[in-house]
């Protein structure tokens, strides 16, 4: 089995801002967004560093590599921090998608951490497969706050995980079965807070070249107010899997499949702590230590029943 990417990606700065903080790489093999956060060149330094450091490492493609991967970049975020006092405080989310093998087959892996997203577009629907460390997903969790709720929480910028905030990270990785073609979606959250999943599927169905299709994505993102940075890497997985003597397989074949892949995410989706010891550190401007959500034991609890 053979498996690569076809790869588009864009950012911007959004309509507000003055510095775009969100960094991104789009290679054939791992595809990263990074949205940083953290006063003067903090955010854009900390999301530079997890991007280049993640793909520095990730030489083994394996899932352990990658997950290795982003813990070395909030080693060397929190080095910086403490190397230099104006990035004191920094810290970026990380989201990413590569291919890796497992025991001899390869596969999809995405890690996680923070509330830049990843989705996967299927029977023209937008589905998110990672979940947010944020605030206002843990409020909603909790039964505390609905969804809708959730969408324009005036805090819904707080995450409660970051890389560089703490000496460890807690990172969710998710490993996923190769279909014959899928199309993926990586973002930071200045696209989906601007821009709804239904519009969101629509841009993703009916753009086929993916360069053209992130840009597409970040250009809605403005018309809609660009209230924050803005970065989508649009991501086709080619892959040729064994269909056996059947005839050549319809489109929805792999689309079923993976519906119900991701309905029973127990099944195929894994949660793994690096290390559950998350304890001390500084807090970057965005990053909520404070919040119940982030403790260690709320967020085995949490997985523990997610599994
Ligand atoms: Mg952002």
């Amino acid at each position: 089995m053979s498996v690569s990417f076809a790869i588009g990606a864009a950012t911007d700065v959004g309509r507000l801002r003055e510095v775009n903080q969100d960094s991104f790489l789009a290679t054939d093999g791992l595809a990263v967004v990074a949205d940083g956060m953290g006063g003067h060149r903090g955010g854009e330094v900390a999301s530079a560093i997890a991007v280049t450091t993640l793909r520095q490492s990730f030489g083994e493609a394996t899932i352990d590599s990658l997950t290795a991967g982003v813990a070395e970049a909030n080693g060397d975020i929190r080095a910086r921090s403490v190397a230099e006092p104006d990035l004191h405080g920094m810290g970026t989310t990380l989201c990413a998608l590569a291919i890796i093998e497992d025991k001899g087959v390869e596969k999809l892996a995405i890690v996680n951490v923070g509330d830049s997203r990843a989705y996967v577009l299927l029977d023209s629907r937008l589905h998110q497969i990672t979940e947010d460390h944020s605030l206002v997903e843990a409020l909603v969790r909790e039964g505390r706050l609905t969804r809708e709720e959730a969408d324009t929480h005036p805090q819904r910028n707080i995450v409660t995980r970051a890389l560089g905030a703490a000496d460890s990270v807690e990172v969710d990785q998710f490993l996923i079965e190769p279909m014959a073609q899928a199309r993926f979606l990586l973002c930071s959250d200045g696209l989906f807070n601007e821009v709804g999943d239904k519009d969101i599927a629509d841009l993703l169905g009916s753009i086929a070249d993916p360069s053209r299709a992130a840009q597409t994505l970040v250009e809605a993102a403005n018309e809609e107010g660009g209230r924050d940075n803005i970065t989508a890497v649009v991501i086709d997985v080619h892959s040729d899997v064994e269909t056996g003597d059947e005839a050549e397989p319809t489109p929805e074949v792999p689309v079923v499949a993976t519906t119900e892949q991701i309905a029973a995410k127990p099944r195929w989706a894994e949660t793994t702590e690096l290390d559950a010891g998350v304890d001390g550190g500084s807090s970057g401007d965005d990053v909520d230590e404070a919040s119940g959500a982030s403790s260690g034991a709320e967020r085995r609890r949490w997985w523990r029943s997610a599994t």
